[in-house]
């Protein structure tokens, strides 16, 4: 690679982050991270009537949460700014006026009826080709500059233009279909090609990722560059991530944007890496961590056809990051699921740090380990019935008080003691494991399904493992009169 490796990201905001953007932003980030390069983040909001400054927020807000970080751009700034289209109109006002200089693009006092007519005139012919504008204006001199005029490019009539594509190889689109496309509205404003351009010449863009429905562009694109005289990148064009059923992915397959994933409860390098694995391979390797997606990420790997999206994979993935997490970061994640539910503690509480290790293992989303630590940290665990009704019965009255009896003695109170001092028990009255678990287990988890008795118990402490068990007890013992009434 001969000069530094500057990419760029270049959302139009007019919604949310879509996850198929995501993966184009990622792979583009990615291919900096790995180079040493600058990933440059560009708001393309020239389309005033769909481009909000909410939208904006919540593509930054996005990428912030990804932790795809930009180097130049929105907030950070950066020597190529401003980074938003809408601010940069001289800067395209001066390359159309180049272009003209150099008599590569021309003015067009063209009216909105006479194209009309033309349109019109061409469908009268009843042909089946494309409608292609020939302007009366591509070799006059003769227009008043101060009249409203778009600035058009002079398409060359002969020949083709070929870009070798990273993903999919030479591409070749012969001029003949190319009409003498607008660079400058009479607004002043550019369209997309144009606009897009001059910000990759003037940001010193090398390489250019975008989504395969932007080939078509690709073409105008090159014609552009080649008449400013400026070094063309190169170019990689995306498969479009499809749903389950081929589909372009949307809506009626899943989430859809990246701010939902981040409220389901996934984890950012969840999201990536499952994105990045939509399209891009490292042999079998499913799993990567953020430093060994850019260790490995190339284009040379990156598929021609889409990616499916694989809700069922994508889960898969999460609960392997989940795992991969250190507990106390995921402590601090579960926090605010965790005040959701009513339970109020610190994201460094002792006994949500004292359980993840058990419960890591049995969740897969953020929220499932607020589900899963509920028991650990409300005063009184919330009870399932089914649960209750079915193991809370007299008989295990007597075993859960000498279960209690053992909890108040065991010395240390850890899971080797408290393990030793029930199976010595077990074998005196003659009892399996089996008689006791359950009811123990509803008894201080309030469930039917938990980590291993002792465990819990250990994290719970003395003084709560006892009270819970006696609790249940007692439940037990009414079970019975209850019973008997009836
Ligand atoms: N604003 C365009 C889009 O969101 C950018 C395409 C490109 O990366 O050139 O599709």
């Amino acid at each position: 690679m001969s000069s530094p490796v500057r990419v760029r990201f270049a959302p139009s905001p007019s919604g949310y982050l879509h996850i198929g953007g995501v993966r184009t932003a990622l792979y583009s980030w990615l291919w900096a991270r790995k180079h040493g390069g600058t990933f440059v983040l560009r708001i393309e909001d020239t389309d005033a009537e769909r481009s909000t400054q909410e939208s904006v927020d919540v593509i930054l807000d996005s990428m912030r949460w990804l932790g795809l970080d930009w180097d130049e751009g929105p907030d950070v700034g950066g020597p190529n700014g401003p980074y938003r289209q809408s601010e940069r109109l001289d800067v395209y006002k001066e390359y159309a006026e180049k272009l003209i200089a150099s008599g590569h693009a021309y003015r067009c006092y063209a009216t909105k009826e006479e194209i009309q007519a033309a349109r019109d005139a061409h469908a009268a012919t009843g042909t089946k080709d494309g409608f292609v504008f020939e302007s009366p204006w591509r070799e006059r001199t003769d227009g008043d500059p101060s009249e409203p005029h778009s600035v058009r490019f002079k398409t060359p009539r002969e020949g083709s233009t070929t870009f070798v594509d990273q993903i999919r190889g030479p591409i070749e689109v012969a001029h003949e279909t190319i009409q003498d496309f607008i660079l400058l509205r009479n607004t002043g404003l550019p369209l997309y090609n144009f606009g897009c351009v001059v910000d990759d010449v003037t940001m010193g863009i090398t390489l250019v990722a975008r989504g395969d429905d932007h080939i078509i562009n690709t073409t105008p694109q090159v014609l552009i560059y080649e008449a400013l005289g400026a070094p063309v990148p190169d170019f990689a064009h995306l498969p479009m991530v499809l749903g389950p059923d081929g589909k372009r992915f949307s809506k009626r397959h899943g989430a859809v944007s990246v701010t939902e994933y981040r409220d389901l409860g996934y984890l950012p390098d969840a999201v990536l890496n499952y994105l990045a694995r939509l399209g891009w391979g490292h042999g079998d390797q499913e799993v990567f961590t953020r430093a060994e997606l850019v260790e490995h990420f190339d284009w040379a790997h990156c598929g021609k056809q889409a990616g499916k999206y694989d809700p069922k994979k994508f889960l898969f993935v999460q609960a392997e990051h989940l795992r991969m997490q250190p507990d106390a970061t995921l402590a601090a994640l579960a926090q605010p699921f965790l005040a959701a539910r009513g339970l109020d503690v610190a994201a460094d509480d002792a006994r949500v740090l004292a359980a993840m290790p058990y419960i890591k293992p049995r969740s897969t989303l953020i929220p499932d380990l607020a589900e899963n630590l509920d028991y650990f940290v409300r005063d009184v665990p919330e009870q399932d019935e089914k649960a209750a009704k079915k193991f809370l019965k007299p008989d295990a009255a007597p075993h859960l008080r000498a279960l209690a009896e053992l909890a108040q003695q065991a010395q240390p109170f850890d899971q080797a003691t408290l393990d030793a001092a029930v199976t010595a028990w077990l074998e005196t009255e003659g009892l399996a494991m089996k008689n006791v678990a359950q009811p123990a287990r509803v008894a201080l988890s309030g469930r039917s399904a938990s980590p291993g008795l002792f465990e819990v118990m250990e994290v719970l402490g003395r003084e709560v493992s006892v009270r819970r068990l006696l609790a249940a007890a007692e439940q037990a013992a009414q079970a019975e009169s209850a019973g008997a009434g009836a």
